[in-house]
């Protein structure tokens, strides 16, 4: 009888695990049509882990300088890279190819780095550069940027931001140092060495062909009346004593050097440097010649600043031929070698 008991009650437990089942939503069966339940999408875990920080690496972006705006007579604190896009958009135009517009940059945040390491602004104390062009670099603000490129903003703010960038942190060394990284406009042909200009004579700073300059500065002229001529060169050198009716004879180119620029002019009772006499005059370059007329003094100059270091529209040429950044850099600047900042 016991047998009989046990059979039965599997087979009540059986039917009881059939009806629970077909109960269940989703079953098949004779129950009705099962609604269909949303499956939650899950959530993925995470995979990776976050890239370790290089210290080497982010001292490139951590750098920051203390600039000195004559604009707002106050000296604010920014990233390295942020101050890099305000110069090189001051220094160069944005038109420019982006491989010349890349060696200013680097050009721009050497001259930087070496001011740094030099004590800073020297007209500003407290400030490690200004945004005076005649003290240390040029700088657009964003108003200003806004205001000079209304048509093409976007596309020219793009090259300047590619151009820093792509060079974040990059530097040219000599002796593993920073160099003192002059440049200007346009050389006119040639550019200088340093200790011609300056006081300094640096193996870097030699002179150097500069063959593919296409801008307006190639060929200027400066017209002064006789009158106008004698008394700014008196006004500046007393000793010159000259006279507007016997200038003809009075003055005289005594030596250039072999960029062609001039060395040494006669004046009179005097002598001057040809950088003297370039800013006595207002001329844009040493690279000078002259006429002396019956009324006038006429001035002929090649290129544009002191001729030191880099030539942007040089820079500018040698992009064009399909020279890198570092081609031209390595073109203006003898013996240099690269580094970034903080591995050097
Ligand atoms: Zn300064």
């Amino acid at each position: 009888m016991r047998g009989v008991y046990l059979l039965l009650g599997l087979i009540v437990g059986a039917l009881a695990v059939i009806l629970i089942v077909m109960a269940m939503p989703g079953a098949s069966g004779l129950m009705t049509a099962p609604t269909p339940v949303p499956t939650a999408t899950p959530t993925p875990k995470p995979t990776r882990s976050p890239i370790p920080v290089d210290k080497k690496y982010t001292s490139v972006h951590d750098t920051k300088v203390k600039v000195y705006f004559k604009e707002y007579d106050e000296i604010r604190e920014m990233y390295l890279e942020e101050y890099m896009i305000g110069v090189v958009a001051g220094e160069v135009p944005a038109s420019y190819r982006l491989e010349a517009v890349k060696a200013q940059a680097v050009a721009a945040r050497t001259y930087t780095m070496y001011t740094i390491r030099h004590g800073g602004c020297s007209k500003h104390p407290g400030a490690d550069v200004c945004t005076d062009s005649s003290c240390c670099q040029s700088f657009e603000t964003e108003e200003e940027r806004i205001e000079n490129w209304p048509e093409e903003y976007l596309y020219y703010y793009s090259v300047i931001c590619k151009a820093v960038m792509d060079t974040a942190g990059e530097v040219m060394l000599y002796d593993g140092k920073p160099i003192d990284a002059m440049y200007h406009a346009s050389s006119g042909g040639w550019t200088e060495d340093s200790d011609h200009v300056y006081k300094y004579a640096y193996p870097y700073l030699k002179s150097v062909e500069s063959p593919y300059e296409e801008d307006k500065y190639q060929d200027m002229q400066k017209t002064f009346s006789r009158e106008e001529f004698v008394k700014k060169i008196n006004a500046a050198y007393p000793e010159a004593n000259l006279q507007a009716e016997t200038l003809a004879e009075d003055i005289a180119i005594l030596s250039t050097y072999p960029s062609g620029r001039v060395e040494s002019m006669r004046l009179g009772g005097t002598e001057a440097a040809g950088t003297k006499v370039k800013k006595t005059l207002g001329l844009l370059s040493a690279l000078f010649t002259f006429e002396v007329t019956d009324t006038e003094v006429i001035f002929h100059t090649k290129g544009y600043g002191h001729g030191v270091g880099m030539s942007q529209s040089g820079a500018n040429g040698m992009a064009k031929q399909g020279s890198t950044y570092r081609e031209i850099l390595s073109h203006y600047y003898t013996g240099i070698q690269y580094g970034i900042i903080g591995q050097y």
